[in-house]
């Protein structure tokens, strides 16, 4: 049906859901690191949504902020930063990834709202390309990317800094033959306008978040390049879908079992992120969401087995009586 082979691992089906872990496993493993991405991927989670900015040296590298999180991230004196958080742009990557993000500070309001997570020494911030590679062994031989490109609000009004972003992406994605099963993703509607452009035979997924529903502490999504979703004169799966969008992610807050009808009528994925709490996992579920971009892969995984539901396609998801 659809035209994109990766699309068919993001589609949902009745008894099937989609798990998308969340920056990998971020409620349990450092965010954003290899660590998280294996572990999830051993999960049987097999769809990973994580976030690429570029490095002064134009390496497009896995990390969330633009600013890195001194509440995750600790010098070589293996205290974490203080000050001013340092940002990602404006350094080399051999400066980067001289930082150890493998755990966080529990005294931060960050670090308390994810208390179950690991503390691991000697995790570094890694590239696309390392991420990437895992796709081409054995034991990744199933992953697919969401793979969200940020806009830095600072250089947004400069094409170039955007188009020098997703074309670096695009070719980290191509060098390794991995078209498809990768799917680009951004709150940026320019920047997925510049991937229709440079990467069509890539999909898009399109990020929304209502502005009622403000930020978690330690997110920047508030501060992210994006269009006014609260104005648009048409539904927003409706933009999404004259914008070219092949998938739809809008924010849990803002998800009905309406606006989900809407937007598979008009032949979009639906994604809803980011899921954590067991009675919104049920809520989303129930909503006919195809998938659920989460924290807790292994919680939205009972939530599944709970209901007779699966994630993945396949005969390691029979579940004996
Ligand atoms: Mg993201």
């Amino acid at each position: 049906m659809t035209q994109f082979p990766q699309l068919d691992g993001f589609h949902g089906a009745p008894g099937l859901v989609r798990l998308i872990g969340h920056r990998g496993a971020r409620g349990v493993m450092p965010e954003n690191t290899i660590e998280g991405f294996e572990f999830t991927v051993r999960s049987g989670v097999v769809a990973l949504e994580f976030d690429v900015v570029l490095t002064r040296d134009h390496i497009p590298v896995v990390t969330h902020n633009h600013h890195l999180l001194n509440a995750a991230t600790r010098g070589t004196d293996g205290k974490w930063l203080q000050g001013e958080e340092l940002k990602v742009s404006a350094l080399p990557l051999s400066q980067l990834q001289s930082y150890d993000v493998g755990g966080l500070d529990g005294r931060t309001v960050y670090g308390q709202r994810f208390p179950d997570q690991v503390f691991m020494s000697n995790v570094r911030v890694p590239t696309l390309g390392d991420l990437l590679d895992m796709a081409l062994k054995p034991q990744g031989a199933e992953m697919l990317f969401l793979l969200e490109m940020k806009s830095d609000p600072e250089t947004a009004h400069i094409p170039e800094m955007t188009e020098r972003l997703v074309s670096e992406v695009v070719k980290a994605v191509r060098v390794r033959g991995l078209e498809q099963r990768t799917v680009l993703h951004s709150f940026d509607w320019n920047l997925l306008e510049i991937c229709g452009r440079i990467a069509p035979d890539m999909p898009r997924s399109f990020l929304t978040i209502m502005p009622k529903n403000a930020d978690d502490p330690g997110e920047d999504s508030s501060k992210s390049v994006a269009p006014d979703f609260a104005s648009m004169d048409v539904p927003v799966s409706q933009a999404v879908v004259e914008a070219g969008g092949h998938m739809w992610c809008p924010h849990y807050l803002d998800v009905t079992p309406e606006v989900v009808s809407q937007a598979h009528e008009l032949g979009l994925l639906v994604t809803t992120w980011t899921v954590n709490e067991v009675d919104d996992l049920h809520r989303m579920v129930d909503a006919g969401v195809d998938g659920i971009v989460t924290d807790y892969p292994g919680r939205a995984q009972r939530v599944l087995l709970e209901r007779g539901l699966v994630w993945n396609e396949g005969p390691d998801q029979m579940v004996a009586e």
